[in-house]
C-alpha cells in the first residue's frame, strides 16, 4: 500500500512554536526521509470559516502568512503538495455524504470541540458548519488516502471520528475508503504545548503564541515574562518543574549540543532540572538558557520566511499548482466513493441496460 501523508492547518494566524513541536517539525523530518509516496500539506480555510463566517478577510489575509511558516520550516513543494482546502469542491461532496454516517450525540461528545464551542463561546447557538467541522476533517484526509497524519494531541477525537467513518462507510458500501494512522509527537511536551501564559494550550486563538516569524527582541519579551512556578520566590526555595512553562519548552525545545554553547556549566537538562528542584537557580537564569535556546531555533526559520517573502507572487503560485494536483487526487476519490454508493448513474452502463430491459419487458 502506498504511504500517504496528510495534515493541515487553519489560516486564522501566523504558525507559532506549538504547530512547529506539534506537527510542523515532524512533517519536515518525514518529507526529508523520502518514505512517502505523496505528501499534502492543507491550509484548512474552510474549515477556518466554519468559526469565522463573519470575518473571511481574516482567512484570506492568513493564507500567505501560513504558506510563508510552511516554506520556512523546510516544506518543500517540489516534495509535498501544498494546497488550499476551498479550492477542492469534491471535499463538500465528501462531506454530506459522510454526514449521514454520522450521529449528532456522538459529534456531541467530542472532547475537542466541546472545549472549542466553550472557548468560543458557542454553547447557546452553535454554528452547523463547526459542529460538523470533524466530518469535513474525514472528507479531508480520506479523499488523499492518507495513512499517516502527523498532528497534535487535540486532534486524537478527529482522526479517531475519521477512522468511525472509514469502517461504517467500508461496511456499508464495500472496501473503498482507506483508515489513517495518526501520528502523535514522542515527545509529552510536544503533544500539546502550553501558552506562554501557562494555559493548556499555545493558540492562535487565545493569544499566548510565541509565533515562528517572531523578531528577536519579542522572542526574549516573552520568554522573560513566562510563567513559571508562583511558589519559587527567592533562588534558594526548592522549584517546581511541573506546570512550569519554562521547562516544558526546554523539553520541547532543548539540544544537547545547546547546553556547551550556552550553559556550559551544567551537562544536560536533567542536570539543570535537578538543581532546580532542589533550590538554588533562580528563574532569570533558566529564562536565559531558554531564550537563547529559542533564538536559535527560531533564527534560520526567520530568515528563511523573509527569503520567501521576496516573492509573494511565487508562493501563491505553488498553492494555486498545488490545489489543481489535489484536485485531481479528490476527484478520483469522489469518483470511487460514487461508485460504491451506486450514485455513478451515467458511468454505469451495467444499469442503463439493465433498466431499459426491465422496461421492455
Ligand atoms: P485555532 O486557534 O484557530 O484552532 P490553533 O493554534 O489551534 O488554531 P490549528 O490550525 O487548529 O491551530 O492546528 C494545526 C495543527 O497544530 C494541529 O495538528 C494541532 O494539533 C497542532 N497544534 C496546534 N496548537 C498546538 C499546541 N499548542 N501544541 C501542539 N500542537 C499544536
Ligand atoms: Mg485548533
Amino acid at each position: 500500500m502506498k504511504k500517504i501523508m496528510l495534515t493541515g492547518d487553519r489560516p486564522t494566524g501566523r504558525l507559532h512554536v506549538g504547530h512547529y513541536v506539534g506537527s510542523l517539525r515532524r512533517r519536515v523530518e518525514l518529507q526529508n526521509t523520502g518514505d512517502f509516496d505523496d505528501i499534502f500539506i492543507m491550509i484548512a480555510d474552510a474549515q477556518a470559516l466554519t468559526d469565522n463566517a463573519d470575518n473571511p478577510e481574516k482567512v484570506r489575509q492568513n493564507i500567505i502568512e501560513v504558506a510563508l511558516d510552511y516554506l520556512a520550516c523546510g516544506l518543500d513543494p517540489e516534495k509535498s503538495t501544498l494546497f488550499i482546502q476551498s479550492q477542492i469542491p469534491e471535499l463538500c461532496e465528501l462531506s454530506f455524504y459522510y454526514m449521514n454516517l454520522v450521529t449528532v450525540s456522538r459529534l456531541q461528545r467530542n472532547p475537542t470541540v466541546k472545549s472549542e464551542i466553550q472557548m468560543r463561546n458557542f454553547e447557546a447557538s452553535i454554528p452547523v458548519g463547526f459542529f460538523t467541522y470533524p466530518i469535513s476533517q474525514a472528507a479531508d484526509i480520506t479523499a488523499f488516502k492518507a495513512t499517516t497524519v502527523p498532528v497534535g494531541e487535540d486532534q486524537m477525537p478527529m482522526i479517531e471520528q475519521t477512522k468511525e467513518i472509514v469502517h461504517k462507510f467500508n461496511s456499508v458500501y464495500g472496501e473503498t475508503l482507506v483508515d489513517p494512522k495518526i501520528l502523535l509527537p514522542d515527545n509529552a511536551a510536544c503533544l500539546r504545548l502550553p501558552g506562554i501564559d501557562g494555559k493548556a494550550k499555545m493558540s492562535k486563538s487565545l493569544g499566548n503564541c510565541i509565533y515562528l516569524s517572531e523578531e528577536p527582541e519579542d522572542i526574549q519579551k516573552k520568554v522573560f515574562s513566562m510563567f513559571t512556578d508562583p511558589t519559587h520566590i527567592r533562588i534558594e526555595d526548592p522549584g517546581k518543574l511541573e506546570g512550569n512553562t519554562v521547562f516544558t519548552y526546554l523539553d520541547a525545545f532543548c539540544r544537547p549540543e545547546y547546553f556547551p554553547e550556552f550553559l556550559p556549566e551544567y551537562e544536560n537538562l536533567d542536570e539543570l532540572k535537578a538543581h532546580y528542584k532542589r533550590g538554588g537557580l533562580g528563574d532569570m537564569k533558566v529564562k536565559r538558557f531558554l531564550n537563547n535556546v529559542l533564538q536559535a531555533e527560531l533564527e534560520p526559520i526567520r530568515n528563511r520566511r523573509k527569503e520567501f517573502q521576496k516573492d509573494i507572487p511565487a508562493v501563491y503560485e505553488i498553492l494555486r499548482k498545488g490545489s489543481e494536483k489535489a484536485k485531481t487526487v479528490a476527484e478520483q476519490t469522489l469518483k470511487e466513493v460514487k461508485a460504491a454508493m451506486k450514485i455513478d448513474y451515467f458511468a454505469d452502463e451495467e444499469l442503463i441496460r439493465a433498466q431499459a430491459e426491465k422496461f421492455s419487458e
